[in-house]
């Protein structure tokens, strides 16, 4: 091996064993992607040389979900996953597998055909924090508020970009292995830092993952996809979000999806519905005189920003993710759009007052079938009308309201309802503070 393989094991090892502090577990970013497998398996290897007995910090391994990655991506991810899991029980590796996703509110299909938000771009990239930074953002403090402090592990390299040379050696302390995360008590561990993109494929194509197998799936799936990695994004630093890479389908922000383009040319072509329904996104997107409101959802009416997308343009790219959902669910299984999504998406509906077409009409339309919503769709439109009665002297009130309804019904439909009460302070806080500025 070109690198000193020896040498990254035992600096795992040291820091496992002799941690100033014996409780605090590691969370390992998993993306799927080469630089997060490369760590997990050199993590995995170097801990594998120790007695069980001694292996008595917990790992997490988190890998987040934002409801729109690439499906063909995510169906090797599942997999790789489960794998992982089975492999580190068999092993006694202190290993439990975590998926995190975004909180339904905050999923982009609600926010953009629910509420309006128009597709992303570089300067209104509302969607990177929603789904990347806040899940896993969330499963980090959990487990700060438990064990008091965490130390994440990521397959940041200096050798990927001049960029991310540049940050790795801003934040490196000499002489220390942990530099600061900017959560709280949360410290960051780069292991794999000075290896270089060819000394990792050598290693990948050279060593067999541990949790069976090999890497031939992922080196092919790079190599069809002409695409770098897509990290596990945990702040707003990270750079390759948005950037060609194996990312979320439906990302806008960069003009050409080289990824989805060449998995379509090497021979996924069912991903081409999926391709349709992205450029329309972007045309939508630029051409707001079609296809957006005039009119801000305050009110106002701004030379040059437009309000939220037009009733119809949202109907019509619901109706496109169904047509594609169903041209594909037979053959890959994949559902692009998830029923408690939808259930949102009728709320918001109601909640700006489109009463004439619903969720279930489109999607029985498309699917020939009877989805049946009307309960909630009565109960939404009843508590809209109600609402808007008794607020008619403060109807600014509406809409925190509905906001914090919004949150409940998200907790609702997740079953747990885990941090609902820090939710709504923070909405609360938020309000109070719009209204501080504006008077
Ligand atoms: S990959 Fe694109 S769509 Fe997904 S979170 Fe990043 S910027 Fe948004």
């Amino acid at each position: 091996m070109p690198f000193n393989l020896k040498f990254l094991e035992n600096e795992i090892i040291d820091q496992y064993l002799y941690d100033e502090n014996p409780d605090r577990p590691w969370i390992i970013g998993f993306s799927g992607g080469k630089d997060s497998t490369m760590l997990l398996q050199v993590v995995w290897n170097a801990l594998r040389k120790l007695d069980p007995i001694l292996l008595t910090r917990q790992i997490y391994v988190v890998c987040n979900d934002t409801l729109v990655e690439n499906p063909r991506i995510v169906k090797f991810i599942s997999i790789t996953l489960l794998k992982i899991q089975k492999a580190a029980n068999q092993q006694q590796i202190p290993l439990i597998v975590v998926q995190t996703i975004p909180k339904f509110e905050d999923a982009f299909w609600v926010r953009l055909i629910g509420k309006g938000y128009p597709a992303p771009n570089k300067f209104y990239r509302w969607c990177t924090e929603r789904l990347k930074i806040n899940p896993t953002t969330r499963f980090i403090q959990e487990k700060v508020s438990e064990k008091g402090e965490v130390v994440i592990l990521l397959g940041t390299r200096s050798d990927e970009s001049s960029t991310r040379a540049a940050s790795i050696k801003k934040h490196a302390i000499y002489g220390k292995r942990l530099r600061k995360h900017q959560l709280a008590n949360a410290y960051v561990f780069a292991p794999i830092k000075d290896v270089t993109t060819n000394e990792l494929w050598q290693y990948l194509n050279q060593v067999s993952p541990p949790w069976s197998g090999n890497h031939k799936e992922l080196v092919t799936l790079y190599r069809n996809a002409n695409s770098g990695d897509c990290p596990l994004v945990i702040d707003d630093t990270t750079p390759s979000c948005g950037n060609s890479r194996f990312g979320c389908w439906v990302c806008t922000v960069v003009n050409k999806d080289k990824s989805m383009e060449g998995l379509i040319e090497n021979g996924e072509e069912w991903m081409a519905p999926l391709m349709e329904i992205r450029s329309f996104l972007i045309e939508t997107r630029d051409n707001p005189e079609i296809y957006r409101e005039r009119k801000r959802r305050d009110g106002k009416i701004h030379d040059r920003f437009w309000g939220p997308y037009k009733f119809e343009t949202r109907v019509e790219i619901l109706k496109r993710i169904l047509k594609a959902q169903k041209e594909i669910q037979k053959s890959e299984g994949i559902e692009l759009i998830t029923h408690q999504e939808m259930v949102l998406i009728q709320y918001h509906w109601f909640r700006d007052s489109f009463f004439k077409t619903r969720v279930s009409d489109i999607y029985n339309r498309i699917f020939k079938t009877k989805l049946d919503m009307s309960k909630q769709e009565e109960k939404f439109k009843q508590e809209t009308d109600l609402l808007k009665k008794s607020c008619q002297e403060e109807p600014k009130d509406v809409e925190l309201i509905q906001d914090l309804l919004a949150l409940q019904k998200t907790k609702t439909l997740m079953i747990r309802k885990r941090g609902l009460q820090a939710d709504i302070e923070n909405r609360i806080d938020q309000f109070i503070e719009e209204k501080r500025n504006q008077s």
